[in-house]
Parts: C-alpha cells; sequence; structure tokens
C-alpha cells in the first residue's frame, strides 16, 4: 500500500513537474507570440524599442540612394574634376559619419538603391554602407529601390540580409501579417494575404519609458517596397505599389487607428523608393513646393491609387522616396507632404556643384498632457547638406497636431520657417504673449500720457485762479 501511496505520489509530483514545465513553456511561448510594443520576437530576434526622449522628440535621418559599389575603388560622379580625383564610396561613408555627429538621430532610414551593379558583393557593399550606422549604435530601417537587386542578391535577400544585421529593424514579410498568422486578430480575407515585394512592414515610436505614454505608439512608420521595374510588358517603366500593399496598408492603419481614444490620431510617415505619380502633380501648384526640381519625376507610368488611400487613412502626413536623386522638394499636396530625401551616394548620379544632401524629421510631443497621454503636435523637416559647414536648409512643418488651436493656424499655412527646431507652436504662443503683454505696456504708457496731458489741460483751464494764488503766495514770500 506505502508503495502505491509512494508511487501515487510520485506520480502527482511528476504530473506537478509536467504541468509546471508544460505552464512554464505556454508562458514563454506566449511571450514570444504576444505582440509586445516594439519587440517583434516572429523572427527570433530581439530588436531596439523606438521611444521619444524625456524631451518629447524623436529625430529621423533619411539617407536616399547611397548606390553603394566596391568601396575605395568604386569612383564617384558629377563631381568637380579635383574632388573626382579622390573620390570613392569611401566619401559617403565620411557624409554619413558626419550627419550622424551633427544630427544624432534616433532612428537612420536607408530609402533604397543602397547599393547598385557595381557592388561585387552584396553582403560586403552592404556592411559597409551600414557599417557607420551600426558604429553610433543607431536602430536603422531599410527599404529597397530598383538597384539593389543588381550584385550578387535577389531583392528577397537583400532584405532578408537587411534584417539580420546589428541595430536592423527591418522586415522581410510585415509584422501585422505575422500577428495575424499567429491567430491573434483572424480575419480570414487577411490570413490569406500575400503582400506584393520584400519589406513591407512597419514601426512604432513609443513614448519615454516611465512616461504616461510608455505602451502608446505616438508615431507610426510605414516602409513599403516600391518595386523596380513594371511587370507588364505593355505598360513598362517603373514598378507601382500593388493592390495587395494597398489592402495591407489600409487594414494595417485601421487597426492602428483603432486604438485612438481622443483626436487628433496618431500621425504617420511613409517611406518607399519610386515617387508616385502625385509627386508631378502637385508641381503644378509652385506655391506648395519648397526644394528643388531639377530633373523629370520617374514615377509609374500608371497610378496604383496608394495617394488616394493615404488620403483616405488621414494617418499619414509625410511621404519620403529618393530614386531621383537631384530632386529634394516637398510638396503639399491636398494636406500630405510628398518628400524627396535628395540623393546621398557619391557613386549616385548628382549634379556638379550641387552638394549631396540628407532629409532630417524631428516629431516634437506637445506640452499638454490631456488625458494622460502625451500626442505628437508636430512634425518638421529640413536638408543638411555635405558643403563646409554642414549647411542646414528649407525648415518646413509637415505636421500641425494643433490643428484645432485657431491661433496657429497662420502660421501652418504654406511654409513656416518659424524656430529652427523643435516646438514651431511653442515659439508661436511665446511670441503671441509677448506681443501682447507689449500692446498692454504701450497702451498703459499712452493711457498715461492722455491723461497727464487731459490733468495740465485742466489745470490750465483754472490758470487764472492758480496764478492769482502763486502770485498771493508769491508775495507772502
Ligand atoms: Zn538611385
Amino acid at each position: 500500500m506505502g508503495g502505491l501511496r509512494d508511487h501515487h505520489s510520485h506520480g502527482q509530483i511528476s504530473a506537478g513537474l509536467c504541468l509546471g514545465i508544460f505552464a512554464i513553456i505556454l508562458g514563454l511561448l506566449c511571450q514570444a507570440f504576444s505582440w509586445v510594443p516594439g519587440v517583434e520576437a516572429a523572427n527570433g530576434l530581439h530588436r531596439p524599442v523606438l521611444r521619444f526622449n524625456n524631451e518629447g522628440t524623436f529625430k529621423i535621418l533619411q539617407v536616399a540612394d547611397m548606390h553603394y559599389g566596391d568601396g575605395s575603388r568604386t569612383p564617384c560622379q558629377d563631381l568637380i574634376p579635383s574632388q573626382l580625383r579622390h573620390c570613392s564610396d569611401h566619401n559617403t561613408t565620411a557624409f554619413i559619419a558626419r550627419l550622424l555627429a551633427a544630427e544624432k538621430p534616433d532612428l537612420v532610414v536607408f530609402t533604397g538603391d543602397n547599393i547598385d551593379f557595381d557592388s561585387s558583393n552584396a553582403t560586403k557593399s552592404l556592411d559597409e554602407a551600414i557599417a557607420p550606422v551600426i558604429a553610433a549604435k543607431i536602430p536603422w530601417a531599410a527599404i529597397l529601390g530598383n538597384h539593389d537587386q543588381e550584385s550578387t542578391l535577389s531583392r528577397g535577400e537583400v532584405m532578408s540580409y537587411l534584417t539580420q544585421m546589428d541595430y536592423s529593424l527591418c522586415e522581410v514579410l510585415n509584422p501585422y501579417l505575422q500577428t495575424l498568422l499567429l491567430g491573434k486578430d483572424l480575419n480570414p480575407s487577411a490570413k490569406n494575404m500575400d503582400v506584393y515585394g520584400f519589406g513591407n512592414y512597419y514601426l512604432q515610436v513609443f513614448g519615454a519609458l516611465e512616461s504616461e505614454s510608455e505602451n502608446s505608439s505616438l508615431l507610426n512608420l510605414y516602409f513599403l517596397d516600391s518595386g523596380d521595374y513594371a511587370k507588364f510588358r505593355e505598360v513598362g517603366g517603373y514598378e507601382w505599389i500593388r493592390s495587395s500593399q494597398l489592402i495591407w496598408f489600409r487594414s494595417l492603419s485601421a487597426k492602428l487607428r483603432q486604438v485612438e481614444d481622443s483626436p487628433p490620431i496618431t500621425p504617420a510617415l511613409a517611406y518607399f523608393h519610386i515617387p508616385l505619380p502625385e509627386y508631378k502633380t502637385v508641381l503644378e501648384s509652385p506655391k506648395m513646393i519648397l526644394g528643388e526640381q531639377q530633373e523629370e519625376i520617374s514615377s509609374p507610368l500608371v497610378n496604383s491609387g496608394f495617394f488616394t488611400a493615404l488620403l483616405e487613412a488621414g494617418d499619414v502626413k509625410a511621404t519620403f522616396v529618393g530614386h531621383d536623386h537631384v530632386n529634394d522638394y516637398c510638396g503639399n499636396f491636398f494636406g500630405i507632404h510628398l518628400c524627396y530625401g535628395g540623393g546621398t551616394g557619391y557613386h549616385a548620379y548628382g549634379k556638379v556643384g550641387w552638394p549631396r544632401r540628407a532629409r532630417v524629421v524631428l516629431a516634437t510631443l506637445g506640452w499638454e498632457s490631456k488625458g494622460g497621454s502625451r500626442k505628437t503636435r508636430e512634425i518638421v523637416t529640413w536638408k543638411r547638406l555635405d558643403d563646409e559647414s554642414m549647411s542646414e536648409i528649407d525648415l518646413q512643418v509637415l505636421y500641425n497636431g494643433y490643428e484645432g488651436w485657431w491661433f496657429t493656424k497662420p502660421f501652418y499655412k504654406g511654409r513656416l520657417s518659424f524656430g529652427r527646431r523643435g516646438n514651431a507652436s511653442m515659439w508661436i504662443a511665446s511670441l503671441l504673449i509677448i506681443i501682447i503683454l507689449s500692446l498692454m505696456a504701450s497702451s498703459s504708457v499712452l493711457i498715461n500720457v492722455l491723461y497727464r496731458h487731459f490733468l495740465r489741460q485742466k489745470r490750465g483751464s483754472y490758470v487764472p485762479v492758480e496764478n492769482s494764488h502763486v502770485e498771493s503766495n508769491g508775495s507772502f514770500g
């Protein structure tokens, strides 16, 4: 009996142990597959979480069209002869290092044509091209251009390699789709969705650690593969953003907007390589453009409606592309800013006398703490040139989160160059307060002057009496 009981208790212990182990495994599995903000565990990598800093800012550096080849052996293009002699891919690397030192971005986004046909080893070129960002320990994301597959790797392989590099936030398959496939939020049509291309994914930027917005995304970033060349012979030209990508974007944007408690909705930015046809249309309104257009806009020959999808969704406030190296403008088209990065790479074609450049975006949280969570209230952009003083040019506002605040309205029409950095709205409010105070001060001075004048006049009317009084006093003296 004792033996049996022992056996029984032993059985209980092992059953308990099994249950315990099972619970731990289940827990670990749940943890691995749960949608932890910013940590995408599905591909086995732990990724850095993007967050606003304690000052409430988040800065993104866009590096467009590096066209990195074989390092020191790769010549440069479109420079004056004396500069050309000593120029190679290393000049691109040095420029990126200077950009990082000057701007200290929180995220770097490589918007395609990162490498091209002059690379004899794709992985080596990618390693070298992205090295300065990894050395600076800055998280980065990348998308493909139309040239990235011209070296030794296919588009899928390039994207897959990019995901495995240090500090990379790249994804081949978008995490939203992974979430759906893992059985959360099952939507039958989405489950079977095959999103065209390699590197359609998104990132969220959360509030600072231990702040009220620690677990809220305050800025969303979409990355899309805009492809290379049209796969329909009768069309030709460049690839367009396919309908499966539109469906993916629509459903993802709707999901991200669902979590909003109060307006305004969390703003978003979209990065891809090839400009949408609307980049051409916006040029018809020169007043809405800031920056330069020096070459033809090489968009696809058909319009697949991605801009319309952005307009309908309402969260994307600006899009950023590369592709046309000597265009660097931002055009405001029905409230969405269509921006070029401007060519960064020295091996890429450029324009003699027109410095290589990169675009910076700065998102700033408002100072209010309404409803316990701060919101992104302003997004501004400018460009950094690779000239002697690393010039900063074309500062403009891409998003004003104070839309309902009447007094900021006049300042946000068209291009605004107010306050070099940070929250222009705060500058505007301070300026208004100064104006009101000085008006009050000057009006009080005016009232004082008028009152004295009035008194003098009043005194003036009694002159004879006063005079006689003074005289009589005088006579006493
Ligand atoms: Zn290019």
